[in-house]
């Protein structure tokens, strides 16, 4: 199975209130993407990764990112869009041919592990789209715009928080981006964008651990547990 990886790493962090751009911000001495990339290397059925950053700063990312690391995949960087699925959608428009499973991975995802990124792939190789989610921790309540202090609770178990990496057949997910693209669709991922096409989705196990680096507070968070893991590979 010959995977390609797109790393949608194009956002603003305006929720990060930091003034370095996110995926350059560093922990324990390498950047969020870097850690993200070197996150992926380590799954074999990766060959080739496609980076998208903002406009203008492909030469930022090779430079503060790849070239610093010795990656075994072929890369390629390119210049997202406004919304995440247009970064996306600029990605798939040049996939490499030989690709049996595309897999999005979001660039400030950096505690991925293999076996979640294998078993995603895997799953989508067999039912043709796969994402990765974890059981909701919190109670979740739906809020009414037009009576603010009425929010309706909801059961809990009835729900996942999606995460990604999210796996996909290529023809599924370049279908599902022209149909969302045709019918004006908007998603905040890629596994929305085949649910609406009403086309199955395979939920494999994620990890709590497996955030997307968003606030100060993940900052903090993020750093200290790759503290903690390079302190338990040194013994
Ligand atoms: O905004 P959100 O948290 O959903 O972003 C998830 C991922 O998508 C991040 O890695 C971010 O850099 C990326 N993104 C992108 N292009 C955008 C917006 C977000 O590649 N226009």
């Amino acid at each position: 199975m010959n995977v390609v990886v797109i790393v949608p790493a194009a956002g603003s962090g305006v929720r990060m209130q930091n003034a370095s751009k996110k995926p350059y911000i560093e922990l324990q001495g390498q950047t969020i993407l870097g850690h993200t990339l070197c996150a992926l290397e380590q799954a074999g059925s990766i060959t080739s990764i496609v980076i998208v950053v903002s406009p203008g700063d492909e030469d930022l990312c090779r430079h503060q990112v790849v070239s610093h690391l010795d990656l075994r995949p072929e890369i390629s960087i390119i210049a997202g869009g406004e919304r995440r699925q247009d970064s996306v959608a600029n990605a798939l428009a040049v996939l490499p041919p030989a690709c049996d499973v595309v897999l999005i991975h979001d660039g400030a995802r950096p505690f991925v592990t293999s076996k979640i990124l294998e078993e995603t792939a895997a799953a989508a190789y067999s039912c043709g789209a796969a994402t990765a989610a974890v059981p909701l921790k919190d109670t979740i309540m739906q809020r009414d715009d037009t009576e603010p202090n009425a929010p309706k609770p909801l059961e809990r178990d009835k729900f996942y928080a999606i995460q990604t990496p999210q796996a996909f057949k290529p023809d599924i997910i370049m279908a599902a981006h022209a149909h969302a693209t045709g019918k004006a669709m908007q998603a905040t991922d890629d596994a929305s964008l085949v649910r609406y096409m009403g086309l199955p989705v395979a939920i494999t196990h994620g990890s709590y651990e497996n955030i997307k680096i968003t606030t100060a507070g993940d900052l903090l968070y993020a750093d200290m547990l790759l503290a903690k893991r390079e302190a338990d590979n040194s013994h």
